[in-house]
């Protein structure tokens, strides 16, 4: 018999033991591509039912009713830490020596673990301060201000290191021997990069084997880049262990372990040294004949990848946090000079092309923070929340923004922006560090999933609800007649789904308007809720209502979009990066458009000093301006690229058989 789906994101049926283990078709890849392809998609984490930003992909438009403003009692909480957080930060830390020294003083780190910062989420039982996800980004906040290294340094040890994953996974066991640990200071790391594994684990060498009587793993291989490495007495290691028979083949196995790094056999080979973050204890370790009890498994044999994902899934919300900060204190530097600094009979900021920056920075910097609050809130609220694609949006989104805005803050101050601190204060100027924030930033966009790699992991989430119906039916690997039926169960979702996607579509804006708010109340009943949500979340600012309608009937766009590209490339869209990742930064905008009106609308009801006609109102409409128009752009260009030719014109420059004629010896 055949059944539609009840809704997009509902899970799949069970797949029978004939069935492929991953939903994407990958018989015609490589073997490299496969494997790694099949080792990520096992690790993915089940979904547990549609979320508003996976929503935004398939045309429903489900944002919260009001934004999800910190309690006062959280506030309260996270309050006393933070203001000893800034005090310490204000008298014991100074940035820019531990820049030029490449050191963090001991007594800092000292002073940082009396405080409890290696604890900030860990529960008092265990000796932490238990805030929550909301606090600790509001710590990360005030942290990426100052210091890069000391960000590094807290966000390594708790985002990714010991406590994040011991939380979300560790036995009771577990977490009584090592939470009071790192609680109290003792330092962590994470360690999945390999000198051949950065962002395709499916290479890993680093090879676990389990003794005889099974108690124990011998650990040999070695780590790249291990952020605290060369101070960290504990380290969460993913290595490969026996591979596991599954469907009748091979399958690779990735665990993860909590290694003590007094352990004979660990061993600190180098510390890297890089442009920025000078001061980032970063390390190569090696590992021979490491004996690791079969206890220290986090989660269970074969799992590690998921622990390393889902912990990173969460731990991807401090980087944007942290980005926020820095780009505040890049907006106090940019705004200072630009009413300070004269030139050409007029403050810089009065004219037009610096103006034009500070607007942008202000925005930018008001959304990054809305979208970060937002997702850490769901996080507050549901310790089980799926925030995938939120944080890996604000990670995305965040990072990209913040390196724009470093870059343009530098612009404003134009020669100083270049100098150092140092050179600045030698001279009797200021000390403003912006070319210590730049250096420091431009790591974001890389680590913790590069821009490339979180482009790709969005895409395939917002690709999730439409594998689900109809990858099946174009599954060269199924039998005929599975593929038939998956083929008529799609037919009958997408002629529900698709028209659905039209209602509302107008010519010029305004009537599109209109007919939306017609579209939505003749949608089905979920969908009425959530105009009555969007009504009452916006009770206030008809701009704002504007553009949250924008939202509702460009996430329709979207999703009809990406629809037509499936339709396009069938499942070779997978290999059309560009082109999901236009789809992937316009959901990333509507994301960003949504959580600034709320947080807008939100202050302007609850602190009458952002009342009527308030700059936060101007913000939040210029940013959905600004955003609006990227967005645009984005769609011209899904139908108008050059992306074939850049292929083409790459792969002739990369072929090592021709002789370029812009290498350095073919000057002509
Ligand atoms: C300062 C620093 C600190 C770090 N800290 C840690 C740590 O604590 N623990 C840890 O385990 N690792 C750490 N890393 C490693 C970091 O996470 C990796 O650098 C990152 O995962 C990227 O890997 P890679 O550098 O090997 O790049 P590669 O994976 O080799 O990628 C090179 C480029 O190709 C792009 N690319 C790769 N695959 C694709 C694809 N399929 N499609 C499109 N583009 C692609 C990437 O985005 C990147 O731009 C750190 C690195 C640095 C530099």
């Amino acid at each position: 018999m055949i059944t539609i789906p009840p809704s997009p994101s509902a899970p799949p049926p069970p797949r029978s033991a004939d069935e492929p283990a991953s939903l994407i078709d990958t018989s015609k890849m490589s073997e490299g591509q496969r494997a790694a392809l099949e080792l990520t998609e096992a690790a993915r984490e089940t979904v547990r039912g549609s979320t508003f930003a996976s929503d935004l992909f398939m045309g429903a438009f489900t944002p919260p009713q009001a934004f999800p403003a910190q309690s006062l009692e959280d506030r309260d909480q996270g309050d006393a830490f933070l203001k000893s957080l800034e005090r310490l930060l204000h008298n014991n830390v100074d940035a820019d020596e531990i820049d030029r020294t490449g050191e963090i003083p001991d007594g800092v780190i000292r002073e940082l673990a009396r405080l409890g910062a290696f604890g900030i989420k860990i529960s008092p039982e265990y000796g932490g301060l238990g805030l929550s996800q909301t606090n600790y980004c509001r710590a990360a906040m005030v942290l990426g201000g100052v210091c890069g290294n000391l960000t590094a340094l807290l966000s390594a040890h708790q985002s990714i290191g010991v406590p994040q994953p011991l939380i979300l996974f560790g036995t009771d066991e577990q977490k009584a021997k090592y939470l009071p640990r790192v609680a109290r200071g003792e330092i962590s790391a994470f360690a999945l990069t390999e000198a051949g594994v950065g962002s395709d684990p499916a290479t890993m060498q680093t090879y676990a084997e389990p003794t005889e009587d099974g108690q124990e793993f011998i650990l040999n291989g070695e780590k790249l880049w291990c952020t605290n490495g060369t101070r960290a007495g504990l380290l969460v290691v993913m290595a490969k262990t026996p591979a596991k028979q599954v469907r009748g083949k091979a399958k690779d196995q990735v665990t993860a372990f909590i290694v003590e790094t007094n352990w004979p056999g660990v061993t600190v080979t180098h510390r890297c040294r890089f442009m920025g973050l000078k001061a980032l204890y970063n390390a190569v370790i090696r590992f021979d004949n490491v004996r690791v009890p079969r206890e220290n498994i986090l989660l269970a044999e074969g799992k590690g990848l998921r622990v390393a994902l889902t912990t990173l899934n969460t731990g991807r919300l401090t980087l944007p946090a942290a980005c926020v900060g820095m780009a505040k204190r890049c907006l106090k530097y940019s705004r200072r000079w630009a009413s300070d600094r004269a030139q050409w009979g007029a403050p810089i900021g009065k004219h037009a092309a610096i103006a034009d920056l500070i607007a942008r920075m202000a925005a930018n910097t008001f959304a990054m923070e809305s979208m970060t609050l937002m997702a850490a809130s769901r996080v507050d609220r549901d310790k089980h929340a799926d925030i995938r694609l939120e944080a890996a949006m604000c990670k995305l989104w965040g990072t990209e923004r913040a390196w724009e805005i470093v870059n343009d803050a530098l612009q404003i101050r134009g020669g100083r922006g270049y100098e150092t601190a140092g050179s600045l204060q030698e001279r009797g100027e200021e000390a403003v560090p912006l070319e210590r924030f730049l250096r420091d930033c431009r790591i974001n966009t890389i680590f913790e999933g590069s821009s490339e790699i979180m482009r790709l992991f969005i895409a395939r989430e917002a690709l999730d609800p439409h594998l689900k119906v109809s990858a099946a039916a174009l599954d060269s690997r199924l039998p005929l007649f599975k593929r038939f039926q998956a083929a008529v169960r799609a037919a009958a979702f997408y002629s529900r789904w698709y028209p659905k996607q039209w209602i509302g579509g107008g010519k010029t804006e305004d009537r599109s308007q209109k007919s939306e708010v017609r579209g939505q109340k003749s949608e089905a009943g979920g969908q009425k809720s959530e105009v009555r949500g969007q009504k009452s979340a916006v009770r206030r600012h008809k701009v704002l209502v504007r553009h949250l309608r924008y939202v509702a009937r460009t996430s329709r766009r979207l999703a009809r979009s990406l629809f037509h590209a499936m339709l396009r490339h069938g499942p070779k869209l997978e290999r059309q990066q560009l082109l999901l990742g236009r789809f992937v930064d316009i959901g990333a905008e509507l994301f960003a458009m949504t959580a600034t009106c709320l947080r807008a609308d939100h202050l302007m009801a609850s602190e009458p000093k952002h009342g009527q006609g308030s700059d936060v109102l101007e913000m939040a409409d210029y940013f959905c301006q600004a955003s609006r128009l990227r967005i645009e752009e984005k769609f011209r260009g899904v139908r108008h690229n050059t992306d074939g030719a850049s292929y083409r014109l790459a792969q002739r420059v990369l072929e090592s058989s021709r002789r370029f004629s812009l290498e350095p010896d073919s000057v002509p």
